[in-house]
């Protein structure tokens, strides 16, 4: 169910060698493993346009893979370089709003039937 509220975009973005940090407009606070946010890269590289599958091999992808730099696309979308020389994922606010693993958003999203 989508939460009925005004778009979130982050105010700023701290990058460090494991993790990707987003301070978000509205106070919340996103914090992402660095490597699980490289393999959720949403390019077609990654993932299959037609079928939703994941093409990337998560094995491709190094243990310590780190965020190098990234860059807002217009008011929409981040884009990150990762150390494995990977920059093609446009992340969207709404998908990395959506993939916050904190408590808070892990509860409010649709878990069906979670212990
Ligand atoms: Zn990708
Ligand atoms: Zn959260």
């Amino acid at each position: 169910m989508p939460v009925n509220s005004a778009p979130t975009s982050p105010s700023s973005i701290q990058l460090s060698a494991s993790s990707v940090t987003i301070q978000w407009n509205d106070g919340h606070r996103s914090v992402y493993s660095a490597r699980q946010l490289r393999l959720r890269c949403p390019c077609a590289q990654c993932i299959d346009e037609w079928t939703g599958r994941l093409r990337l091999d998560p094995a491709s992808v190094p243990a310590d893979v780190y965020p190098v730099d990234q860059m807002p696309i217009g008011s929409y979308a981040v884009q990150f370089l990762w150390s494995d020389a990977h920059y093609t994922g446009l992340y969207t606010h709404k998908f990395l709003r959506g993939s916050c693993p904190c408590e808070l958003c892990v509860v409010q999203s649709d878990a069906p039937s979670s212990p």
